[in-house]
């Protein structure tokens, strides 16, 4: 039921020109994601997202504090154990 909160901005992009997440659910999913496919070292990559005031979507952001998700070490367990899949994989192909 998301696309339904899409406004007109939101469809067309944003003009911050970052990927765009239609609920702090999905930002959360992606960003985690994005962590999994990244062997990002302390202070590297997005550790944060934010709701925009431009396009009412979410975004990553690498300024703010850490969100509490990526210190989760229930989370961290699972980075750990997708991204030794996800290698395995990339190994694969
Ligand atoms: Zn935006």
């Amino acid at each position: 039921m998301e696309v339904q909160r899409v406004n007109h901005r939101t469809v067309m992009g944003c003009s911050t020109g970052k990927r765009m997440f239609l609920s702090e659910g999905l930002a959360e999913e992606a960003l985690i994601q994005n962590h999994i496919r990244n062997d990002y070292r302390p202070g590297e990559g997005p550790t944060n997202i934010y709701e925009c005031a431009i396009c009412g979507a979410w975004h990553f952001t690498s300024k703010n504090a850490i969100h509490p998700l990526l210190e989760d070490p229930d989370v961290i367990k699972r980075i750990e154990t997708e991204r030794r899949a996800y290698l395995w994989e990339q190994r694969l192909k």
